[in-house]
């Protein structure tokens, strides 16, 4: 990397007109402020400094914030289990280990090229600037880690609205890529949030004329939000992700795969394997190994009449104090005692069972039997709620996975695996954990936070 003398000066000039500013925000963690308005101005000022910077330098920034959340991922995992209540420890040491050796970096941005008689054109992913991003309290650290090394990558700043439930980690967060940053000598402030984030915050956020780009992961509320801001939006909204399993399958490899899926981070990913739909003929052979093999605990009628009492408040409204809990606790609030071995409720029922048809991030799986695979197909993809956003299935028929991944229609179809395959877990492929299903850019990275520019030289510069 080769940095000349006055780029050098105006790197440090601004890195100390950012210390400077650092002062007006809470003292401890790097990029905290108590004000949108600061915040943003600050990013601001960051993504100057970025714009200066060679392709390398944001390269060697990403490497170090990768170097520490390695270091960090126990600690992040406890921190967010802590504060939230939700998920569990070990598996989110495993999503943090994902964000820092999966999420793509500077090599995501390339150059498209057409060169010929009347010269040379290029399309170059150019950054828009400071991106705001709203982040859930599902994955909050994790996301904002996850949005900071893509957004970074593509030469951006980012101000986040962090869940205000999650505040505490996904601020530890937003400070760990600052520091980061200033280790390796960049600037501070290329990520930056609030001591306290509220709708009011985002509200401004997303009027201010300095953000051009927001990209929001969360439910549909936050997604329709955005995208009616009048600014260009990512939305990456909720699924209900049906794992279909067809008369082909392996049917006690799918059981333990669509368990194991379906019990990562206590069901907390929006990919995870909320519902099965199997075919009537293997049915039976499912719920067997489910039950005797991958630590299942079948829920009778009395006691899902219970679960229901507890995992709704009102209608289908979720009760906070149920998401991401582990299966043993749930079953705990309705009275059921059971050992640390059983890792998953199951129960049959049909497809509008309120504990099937909503989207309830918890390690409740129930079963839907279909009578053949038109069926299944139809039943699972009324499941899915036209969110468009994952789906799963076990199967060896090619045609059926075809038609199915066609009637589905969604970002990502994972066959013969447990859904975390799709972020490159047990699968090929990169990691993310924004997977913009509204808005069509599918798994995110750090190309989708970028510009297209058309460069074109005009009769020359073709040396064929
Ligand atoms: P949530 O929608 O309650 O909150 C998400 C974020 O949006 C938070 O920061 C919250 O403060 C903010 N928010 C909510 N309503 C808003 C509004 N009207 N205006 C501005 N900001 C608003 O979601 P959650 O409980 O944190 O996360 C779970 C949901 O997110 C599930 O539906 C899950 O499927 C979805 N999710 C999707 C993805 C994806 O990549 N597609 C990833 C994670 C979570």
């Amino acid at each position: 990397m080769a940095i000349n003398e006055s780029e050098l000066r105006l790197i440090v000039s601004q890195v100390v007109e950012q210390l400077a500013r650092q002062g007006e925000a809470p003292a401890g963690k790097l990029g905290i402020f108590n004000d949108m308005n600061t915040a943003i101005a600050a990013a601001k000022d960051a993504q100057k400094v970025m714009q200066t910077m060679p392709m390398d330098f944001r390269e060697k920034i990403i490497s170090k914030i990768r170097e520490k959340i390695l270091e960090n991922a126990e600690l992040f995992a406890k921190m967010g289990v802590e504060e939230t209540g939700m998920g569990n420890v070990g598996h989110k040491i495993l999503k943090h280990r994902l964000v820092a050796e999966k999420t793509p970096g500077t090599e995501d941005i390339t150059t498209t090229a057409w060169s010929g008689d009347r010269g040379l054109t290029l399309i170059e992913m150019g950054p828009f600037g400071v991106i705001g991003a709203i982040t859930p309290c599902t994955n909050p650290s994790e996301t904002i880690l996850c949005n900071s090394i893509g957004m970074i990558a593509g030469g951006n700043t980012v101000v986040f609205c962090p869940h205000p439930a999650a505040i505490n980690v996904s601020n530890f967060a937003v400070d760990l890529v600052n520091r980061a940053s200033m280790e390796v000598g960049g600037p501070v402030n290329i990520a930056v949030s609030l001591e306290h984030p509220t709708m009011e915050t985002s509200a401004v956020m997303m009027k201010h004329p300095d953000i051009h780009l927001i990209a929001a992961t969360g439910g549909p509320g936050v997604v329709t939000t955005v995208l009616s801001s009048g600014k260009r939006g990512i939305g990456a909204g909720a699924g209900n992700p049906p794992a279909l399993v067809d008369d082909t399958a392996d049917i006690r490899k799918a059981a333990m795969d669509i368990v194991n899926g379906c019990t990562f981070d206590n069901n907390l990913p929006c990919i995870a394997e909320k519902e099965v739909v199997v075919v009537e003929s293997v049915a039976d052979e499912l719920i067997h190994w489910m039950l005797e093999e991958c630590g299942c605990y079948m829920v009778s009628k009395e006691e899902q009449e219970k679960l229901m009492g507890v995992v709704f408040t009102k209608g289908t409204a979720l009760n906070r104090k149920c998401v991401g809990r582990s299966a043993k606790a749930l079953l705990g609030m309705i009275g059921v005692t059971v050992s640390d071995d059983i890792r998953c409720i199951i129960f049959e029922g049909e497809k509008e069972h309120p504990l099937i048809a909503e989207e309830l991030m918890m390690p409740i799986l129930g079963i839907v039997r279909a009578k053949d695979i038109d069926d299944a197909i139809e039943k699972a993809v009324w499941l899915e709620h036209g969110n468009r956003h994952s789906a799963h299935m076990h199967s060896k028929n090619i045609d059926n996975l075809t038609r199915y991944g066609k009637a589905i229609d969604t970002a990502i179809f994972v066959k013969n695996a447990p859904s975390y395959a799709a972020l490159g877990f047990g699968g090929e492929g990169y990691c993310t954990f924004t997977i913009a299903s509204r808005t069509g850019e599918g798994l995110t990275s750090a190309s989708s936070f970028t510009k297209r520019r058309r460069c074109v030289m005009s009769d020359s510069l073709c040396i064929r």
